[in-house]
């Protein structure tokens, strides 16, 4: 590896101090001995990496901080020397639970170059947080908006989950006000996803009538789109929302198909054309480094139509779309050629759009964006 700089580091922080019923993220209960092995394994990992500049660098979870202060800070201390900044617009982010959050650390944070949080809110509706496993309190959100804009912290993001059991139009629309009252600076939304082997999963193999069905989950997402785009906020992703200069740098980097370090269990990389997985497997992540031997790690070379696919993908699901004339320059294909009969139905389905080079997705496409943007992907 030379020094050509990488897009992102990114680093998986796991331990939660208590578990969510819909969530089947790679994350552990905190306990203080593994939490204080892992980082010591995690430190090593930093160490044995080749060094590199970065152009942002994200902590996430898991739950970053269920560290203390003082530990996330000399992470980031680590992790800047090791992957020092490409310009001064470099992007740190932490992703906060704001009921972990302790008087002074958002202070810390920036003070060791921490400039974006990204707060788990999940709903404003305390109900709803609750019925969602989080401990929060609208009080304790507001806490942390408060001591991040008196830290000088750049952009502060909070993440929104709707379709939620029992969940009205009208109590989305709430906790999408809450945030645009709060003055955030940008806001990821997201459906709720019934994962394989969550308690959800089996609350709702009970219950499914409690929790939406796609024609509310659509009308709910189009409330999202119609919300944030009144307060002023741009839709550059399709589950994805900024003010003007606070686009996650983190996030563009993964649907431009740059490439990424990841460190820690779980960690997805992908480095000159190969995508990685370190093993999901806590014990194991420990022990490999702990013997000074690679991280076990899933590998994936994407070739051919699945790599282009796999780009057409991740570019319409942003505002911008495909610039078929940047995608030829890069991948060696027109895309408008390659695919033109797949486009052409989309087109007249009324879910995809084409002006000049461009194609992108219609506002009903961002509804249907899974499967039309999937289609790509599985062509062969
Ligand atoms: S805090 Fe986040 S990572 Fe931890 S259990 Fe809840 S949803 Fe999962």
């Amino acid at each position: 590896m030379g020094d050509e700089a990488l897009g992102g580091v990114y680093v998986h922080l796991p331990f939660c101090p208590y578990i969510c019923p819909y969530c089947d993220f790679a994350k552990w209960p905190l306990r203080r001995s593994d939490a204080a092995r892992y980082i010591a394994a995690l430190h090593r990992e930093i160490a044995e990496s080749p060094s590199r500049p970065a152009e942002n660098i994200f902590l996430g979870g898991g739950t970053p901080n269920a560290y203390e202060a003082t530990k996330i800070v000399e992470l980031v201390e680590r992790l800047s020397e090791r992957f020092p900044a490409v310009d001064e617009e470099r992007e740190i982010t932490i992703e906060i639970n704001p009921d972990a959050v302790q008087p002074g650390d958002i202070e810390a944070y920036a003070r060791a170059g921490i400039n974006r949080l990204s707060i788990g809110v999940q709903s404003f509706r305390e109900e709803e947080a609750r019925a969602l496993g989080r401990r929060h309190s609208n009080a304790d959100v507001e806490r942390c908006v408060r001591d991040a804009r008196a830290s000088g912290i750049r952009s502060l993001s909070v993440d929104l989950i709707f379709a939620l059991p029992g969940q009205s139009e009208a109590d989305w629309m709430e906790s999408l006000d809450a945030a645009i009252a709060l003055g955030v600076d940008h806001c990821s939304t997201y459906g709720l996803t019934i994962e394989p082997g969550t308690p959800f999963e089996r609350l709702y193999a009970r219950a499914p009538e409690r929790f939406a069905d796609e024609e509310l989950e659509a009308r709910l997402y189009e409330i999202a789109m119609d919300r944030l785009g009144a307060a002023g906020f741009e839709q550059y992703e399709i589950s994805n929302f900024a003010r003007s200069g606070h686009r996650s740098r983190h996030n563009g980097n993964y649907w431009t198909n740059g490439s990424y370090l990841g460190l820690g269990v779980g960690a997805a990389s992908y480095l000159a054309g190969e995508r990685s997985t370190a093993t999901r497997l806590l014990t194991e992540y420990m022990e490999a480094i702990e013997r000074g031997e690679p991280v076990p790690r899933e590998r994936e070379r994407l070739e051919g139509l699945a790599r282009l696919g796999e780009a057409m993908m991740l570019a319409l699901r942003t505002a911008q779309g495909v610039d078929a004339s940047a995608f030829n320059q890069r991948y060696g294909i027109d895309p408008l050629v390659t695919y033109a009969s797949t486009i052409a139905g989309f087109i007249e389905a009324g879910v995809l759009e084409r002006s000049d080079e461009h194609l992108r997705l219609t506002r009903r496409g961002r509804l249907l964006a899974n499967s039309v943007c999937g289609a790509f992907v599985t062509l062969e």
